[in-house]
C-alpha cells in the first residue's frame, strides 16, 4: 500500500537549512498497525505529514497505491487525500465554532452531499464512537478523549483507506489514553490501515510494529 523509497526532507530556512529525513526506506502492507517512535525533533511528524500527503519531500519515491505521490498541484494532493487519507492530531483541530455533529459531517460537504444525509451519516459515526448524546455540544463542553474521538469520526468518515495520527494520546491521561487505543486498535481490527506517532512506550506497545527514527533515518523495526 504504501512504499517509500530514500525520502530525503530538508526544511530551508533563508541561510539556514535543516536535513530532517536522510533516505526513509519503508514498506507498508493493506491493514497494518504501525506505529513511528522517535526522540522529539528526529522528523516523525515530517514522515507522518509526507505520508498524509500535508507536505512535500526533495528526493525520493512516495508510491501510495501504486500511484506515486510528487509534485503534485495542490488539487491532486487534495483529491488523493480526501479519497485515501484520514488524520488526527494531538491538538484534535476541531472547528470550535461547529458542533460535534457539525464537524464530523464536514468531509461530506465537500462531496455534494444533501445537509439532511451529511447529518444521518456523521450522527452514525458518533454514534460508533460513543457520542450519540453529545452530537450538539461545541468542543469547548467536551473532554480530551470526547473531542478526540469526534476527530476520529471525522477521520473516518470519508471511509479512508489508511489512518494517520501524529500523537493522538499527546494531550490525554492515562486512563483516557488507554481507552483511545482501544478505538484505534478496533477501526485496526475492522481492516483500516492505521499508522500513529508516538513517543510513549505503551502507545506503540499496542501496535503490531514499531518503527525506531533515530537522526532522519529508521533504527530499526520490532515486529509482533
Ligand atoms: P518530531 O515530530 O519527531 O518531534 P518534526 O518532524 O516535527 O519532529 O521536526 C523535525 C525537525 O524539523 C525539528 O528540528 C523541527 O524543529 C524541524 N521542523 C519541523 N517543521 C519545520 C518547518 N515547517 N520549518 C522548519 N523546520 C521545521
Ligand atoms: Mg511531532
Amino acid at each position: 500500500m504504501i512504499t517509500l523509497k530514500n525520502i530525503n526532507k530538508t526544511y530551508d530556512m533563508g541561510q539556514a537549512s535543516l536535513h530532517v529525513l536522510k533516505g526513509i526506506d519503508l514498506h507498508i502492507s493493506e491493514g497494518e498497525y504501525v506505529s513511528i517512535m522517535g526522540a522529539s525533533g528526529s522528523g516523525k511528524s515530517t514522515l507522518l505529514n509526507i505520508l498524509g500527503i500535508l507536505d512535500n519531500y526533495d528526493k525520493g519515491e512516495y508510491y501510495l497505491n501504486n500511484k506515486l505521490i510528487k509534485d503534485l498541484s495542490e488539487k491532486q494532493a487534495a483529491v488523493y487525500r480526501n479519497e485515501m487519507i484520514g488524520f488526527v492530531f494531538q491538538s484534535f483541530n476541531l472547528i470550535n465554532f461547529k458542533n460535534a455533529l457539525e464537524n464530523v459531517a464536514l468531509p461530506l460537504y465537500y462531496k455534494n452531499i444533501s445537509r439532511k444525509k451529511r447529518n444521518i451519516i456523521a450522527m452514525e459515526y458518533l454514534d460508533r464512537m460513543g457520542l450519540r448524546d453529545w452530537a450538539h455540544h461545541m468542543p469547548n463542553e467536551m473532554s480530551g478523549g470526547q473531542k478526540q474521538r469526534v476527530a476520529i469520526a471525522r477521520a473516518i468518515i470519508s471511509k479512508p483507506q489508511i489512518l494517520l495520527a501524529d500523537e493522538p494520546t499527546g494531550a490525554l491521561d492515562s486512563v483516557t489514553t488507554v481507552e483511545m487505543m482501544k478505538v484505534l486498535g478496533d477501526l485496526n481490527a475492522n481492516g483500516l490501515t492505521t499508522i500513529i506517532v508516538t513517543h510513549e512506550r505503551s502507545v506503540a506497545d499496542e501496535t503490531k510494529s514499531i518503527i525506531h527514527i533515530k537522526d532522519g533515518l529508521i533504527e530499526n523495526i520490532e515486529r509482533k
